[in-house]
């Protein structure tokens, strides 16, 4: 633990600022929620401010921020943030596009501030086990189904079905963290099927094949329309064995018995990392789920369907 907790402000209080950021910073020794900034929303009992160029210019004391923003705002933000000398936490994904983040790497290292771009999926509690296990073995096949009910999970959210918001990339990509973390080797796309709502910009399903350097065929499914039983897991067939990757990375089966299941914990694995990396003044940022969300936009071919009402 760090001698005096590292003060930070969590910038965009909704849906996952509250659900994950909040209570993990309050459980966490190393940090102290020292502000809140967000246009409409605050946290009870914590220092507010409506924009984060209030906060920066009275509040030098604030050495961290936690950009918790929807990805469209997040370079304006992370770039005014490093420029007042302050540490950045970036929630995924880390930007709209590979450029402006690769720039936040700079702009970072320029200034020996810590950049941490989160990938939370990574953290959940049988991705590491998943890694391990694949390590030594070589992957035949590998099949991602990501698929869940959009309506349940981001009701009311604009931003996501406008241009940067991803659509079901924005699970999706939590998918790709993984699957980016766990496999042997780096994989490539070869080919994508991507459904466009006719009133949205971005997708809400997405039909991608990659592969890898050994002919592997990695296929993934992400679909937004899924009503009923929700599905985040992934498979891959091996020269050794089979592995399922259930329950977003909480749930690890080889050859058909549970090696591992333990409760989700993923932001307070961020939290730890994101202290480490203070301690050590180290940044993360790995760009490889951006860049296979980028390659499906370049590579895709658009099918348009049905409108979609919230
Ligand atoms: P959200 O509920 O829409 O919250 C984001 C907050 O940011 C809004 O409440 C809003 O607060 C502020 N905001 C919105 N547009 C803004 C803008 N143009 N400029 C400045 N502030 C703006 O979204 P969320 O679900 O928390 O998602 C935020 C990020 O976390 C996304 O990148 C998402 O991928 C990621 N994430 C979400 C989840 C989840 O389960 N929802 C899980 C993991 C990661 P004010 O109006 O008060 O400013």
């Amino acid at each position: 633990m760090t001698e005096t907790p590292h003060k930070i402000a969590v910038v965009g209080i909704g849906k996952i600022a509250r659900d994950q950021h909040l209570p993990c910073i309050a459980a966490n020794p190393n940090f102290e929620l020292a502000a809140s900034v967000s246009r409409n929303a605050s946290v009870e009992g914590v220092t507010h401010f409506t924009t984060l160029e209030e906060m920066l210019q009275s509040r030098p004391d604030i050495g961290c921020v936690a950009l918790c923003t929807p990805p469209q705002v997040r370079y304006a933000h992370a770039t005014a943030a490093i420029a007042a000398g302050r540490h950045v936490l970036l929630e995924k994904p880390p930007g709209v596009s590979t450029c402006e983040v690769e720039d936040l790497v700079t702009q970072a290292d320029d200034n020996g501030l810590t950049l941490f771009a989160t990938w939370h999926s990574r953290h959940a509690p049988a991705v590491e086990q998943a890694r391990l296990w694949l390590a030594d073995k070589t992957v035949r096949s590998f099949k991602v189904s990501w698929k869940e009910d959009v309506r349940r999970w981001h009701p009311g959210q604009k931003w996501i079905w406008e241009a940067g918001g991803l659509g079901v990339f924005d699970p999706g990509i939590n998918a790709l963290s993984i699957v980016t973390e766990i496999l042997p080797d780096p994989m490539h796309l070869v080919s994508a099927t991507l459904q466009f709502p006719e009133n949205c910009d971005t997708p809400i399903a997405a039909d991608l094949q990659f592969t890898d350097r050994n002919g592997a065929e990695i296929l993934a499914d992400f679909d937004w329309r899924q009503t009923g039983p929700q599905s985040w897991n992934m498979q891959a067939d091996t020269d050794a064995g089979h592995m399922l990757l259930d329950e977003g990375g909480a749930k690890l089966v080889i050859d058909g018995e549970t090696v591992s299941q333990a409760p989700p914990a993923e932001y307070e694995g961020i939290y730890a990392r994101f202290a480490e990396l203070l301690e050590t003044e180290k940044s993360d940022v790995d760009l490889s789920p951006l860049r296979h969300v980028a390659d499906a936009f370049m590579l895709g071919r658009r099918i348009t369907v049905e409108p979609f009402e919230d």
